[in-house]
């Protein structure tokens, strides 16, 4: 237990039900930090990755203690894979039995052959296999593919293989055992194509994956971002009190909203200061839409800084640009390449 979050610890080992109760009605700014074992409710954990190139767990995981078995939410990579093994390992003796892979991106699902090794069957929902197919060109026969990519940058990945995963649903999927359930859905496109959300309705938590991140991590370039508002829209009304961002710290049912608004404004600024002009004027503009988003607090940490290893402004302004013209901001291809290879490094080259 050594490495429980103290706010975990403290209401793991002292803390009375109503203490505890008043804790999760008033959360701290930051309840998640960085590598450390984060305790949700009990036998629910929350475990926060590190959007880097050097780290093992990059991104966040769960895991959820049923009566026989352990659920792990997202197969992070190899190396991020065995990491959640190990604590899972120094708290329980239950098999880990399902690897839940929210979507089809490296850093959520290329540890699958580390959870395989271990007994653990990944999980996920039908069309992940598609994106699987679109975009994991190497393993299906084709030219290599991202899988390929991060093996040039990361050792773990080098060293592993691609699992694509087994058990598959459409509709949803349901864990239950009487004391716990969770529900696993697809609630849109957002993403991905293929997003799943895990939802814990007794003790109202729900794990997002990359549907809502916290922090300036959102990737747009395989799902879509109008509809992503959508999905977001079913997401609250599931009436969740806790989220487990895909990204980021922990948080709250208002990160949904902020999430939220985040597409909304810059949908409407792309849509006010650039559909209307033509490729080259309108790349123009990226920087004052840049600066109108930062201007607002709700929303100012999903914009990244200029030239941050974090930038993938251009590219999101590019994917919206596109969604509501039709057309491609050419000129911006050097510019969405490097954000592709800034996020590339970041998550492994998983969505290059
Ligand atoms: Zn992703």
């Amino acid at each position: 237990m050594c490495e429980v979050s103290r706010r975990g610890f403290l209401g793991a080992a002292f803390l009375s039900l109503a203490a505890e109760a008043e804790l999760l009605a008033d959360p701290p700014a930051r309840p998640s930090e960085v590598g450390k074992i984060d305790l949700v409710a009990p036998d629910i954990y929350f475990h926060e990755g590190l959007v880097s190139d050097t780290a093992d767990a990059v991104c966040n995981n769960g895991w959820i203690l049923f009566e026989d078995y352990v659920l792990v939410i997202d197969a992070n990579f190899p190396a991020g894979a065995r990491q959640i093994i190990g604590k899972i390992r120094a708290m329980t003796d239950k098999p880990i039995r399902f690897a839940l892979d929210t979507h089809h991106h490296g850093d959520h699902a290329y540890g699958n052959a580390v959870f395989v090794e271990s007994g653990a069957v990944p999980v996920a929902h039908k069309g992940v296999i598609d994106e699987m197919k679109r975009h994991e060109t190497g393993f299906f026969g084709g030219q290599p593919g991202p899988w390929e990519e991060a093996a040039k940058v990361r050792a773990d990945v080098k060293a592993s293989h691609l699992k694509p995963p087994t058990v598959l649903y459409s509709g949803e999927l349901i864990f239950d055992d009487g004391k716990h359930r969770v529900e696993v859905m697809h609630l849109g496109v957002a993403h991905t194509h293929a997003d799943s959300v895990a939802w814990l309705p007794k003790e109202k938590i729900l794990f997002m994956g990359d549907v809502c991140v916290n922090g300036p991590y959102n990737f747009v370039g395989d799902g879509d971002v109008g509809q992503w508002i959508e999905t977001l829209e079913a997401a609250k009304k599931l009436g969740a009190q806790t989220i487990c961002t895909g990204h980021g710290p922990r948080s709250v049912s208002s990160v949904l909203d902020d999430q939220q608004a985040f597409f909304r404004e810059l949908r409407e600024r792309v849509g006010a200061v650039m559909a209307r002009k033509q490729p080259g004027e309108a790349r123009a503009q990226i920087e004052l839409v840049r600066a109108g988003l930062k201007e607002n607090k709700q929303i100012a940490r999903y914009v990244g800084d200029r030239g941050s290893a974090d930038d993938t402004f251009a590219s999101q302004v590019e994917k919206v640009y596109l969604e509501l013209t039709g057309v491609k901001l050419a000129e911006l291809r050097e510019e969405r390449n490097l954000a592709r290879q800034a996020h590339a490094r970041s998550h492994g080259a998983a969505h290059a």
